[in-house]
């Protein structure tokens, strides 16, 4: 297929394709989503071979937040019933992640619900980030805390975070409808504050909320255009009790059209599946690695994931390998440029007009509220 060929060669050129090339993998046909695959994968082995990233979520603090984003489970005016709790402590914290690093994660990603940190928030995060590094020697951590505000991002970078993320979620376009309470140029900012403080920028995208395809293209090329260093791809898991509940547009194969699509317009930047893998991606996970060159080990902010163990079989038996703490996540083009790495975008639909997802079938059976680790006295995931 021409269309292929070229976004390959563009992708091992790190050329950025058109708004046209990425809108047509999204509207690439099932029969052709092999070829798309494997095209899409030949990119992602020049830049980042077979190895696969882990991370690990630490929830510092769960629910209870004032801002409605609406595909949130922990909004305000959610009825899910997750966990609620409010910040652990930095022993808390480190415990979690230690259980993370010992299942094969290089990389800790500490979570927040809320708006964003009051600087004695910054200041407790900070405490945790220096016991964590203390504690786990070499491991990397990502701090994810909402909007930040002046000298914020410096002083986390200062306590040793590095990494922030602050995803786009969706497009520029239809931001208001998905949030009210803040807007898309403040997460942009957001991202801009951490590149300036020398962090490494970490933004991506949630797909499956009723956006059109061009929308999904358009966030992947402001994505792009950020250039953060890793790229979380979220698939949305429609919680029962937020106004998104009824959504379930995703299917395995449109998951795989999205992910091929950023990694088309992303071709050298840490692409990680996030949120929702197990639920849309479902049998087909393994044929996303070939895609991504990231995952998340165990369970998620609120939900739960495949038990730890199986990610790593499936990994190992899809071919890939997890990548060791002494090996470097990003091309050297990247990894060697100032504050680290990165880039990306995309949009789409599956086999007829891009305007109508066709429709994956409700999995609330897949949707299992988090119960245990962070915030529990039950034994996490990892
Ligand atoms: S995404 Fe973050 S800011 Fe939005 S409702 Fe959820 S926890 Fe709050």
């Amino acid at each position: 297929m021409d269309l292929l060929n070229t976004l390959v060669d563009k992708g091992l050129r790190r050329e950025l394709p058109t708004r046209d090339e990425a809108l047509a993998v999204l509207a690439t046909s099932d029969d052709d989503l092999l070829d798309v695959v494997a095209a899409a994968g030949k990119v992602r082995r020049q830049w980042f071979g077979r190895r696969v990233k882990l991370n690990y979520l630490v929830n510092l603090k769960s629910g209870l937040c004032p801002e409605d984003c609406s595909y949130c489970s922990q909004r305000l005016g959610s009825t899910a019933g997750i966990l609620k709790y409010t910040w652990l402590k930095p022993d808390q914290a480190s415990q979690a992640a230690a259980a993370g690093l010992a299942g094969g994660a290089k990389r800790v990603c500490l979570v927040a619900s809320g708006r964003g940190p009051t600087d004695r928030d910054v200041d407790r995060v900070s405490d945790t980030i220096k016991t964590i590094k203390e504690q786990n020697e070499g491991v990397e951590v990502c701090a994810c805390l909402g909007l930040l505000s002046d000298g914020q991002a410096e002083r986390l970078r200062a306590a040793g975070a590095d990494a922030y993320n602050h995803n786009l979620n969706t497009s520029e376009g239809t931001y208001a409808e998905i949030t009210t309470t803040h807007t898309y140029a403040d997460r942009v900012d957001t991202v801009h504050k951490a590149h300036a403080a020398g962090l490494s920028a970490c933004s991506g995208l949630i797909a499956g909320m009723g956006e059109s395809d061009k929308d999904l293209v358009d966030v992947v090329f402001s994505l792009r255009e950020l250039d953060p260093d890793s790229v979380p791809v979220n698939f949305l898991i429609p919680f029962e009790g937020t106004p998104l509940a009824k959504e379930w547009n995703l299917t395995p194969q449109r998951c795989l059209r999205i992910l091929a699509m950023v990694r088309f317009v992303c071709p050298d930047v840490e692409v990680r599946i996030a949120g929702g893998r197990e639920v849309h991606l479902r049998t087909m996970q393994p044929l996303a690695l070939h895609l991504a060159n990231s995952i998340f080990l165990g369970d998620y902010l609120t939900s739960e994931g495949q038990a730890g163990k199986a990610d790593l079989e499936m990994i190992a038996d899809a071919g890939f390998e997890v990548e060791s703490a002494d090996q470097v996540t990003l091309p050297e083009h990247r990894a060697m440029a100032e504050g680290g790495c990165g880039s990306h975008e995309g949009g789409g639909v599956c086999g007829t007009s891009a305007a109508a997802a066709p429709a994956g079938e409700p999995r609330t059976d897949l949707v299992a509220v988090r119960r245990r680790g962070a915030g529990t006295d039950l034994a996490p995931n990892a």
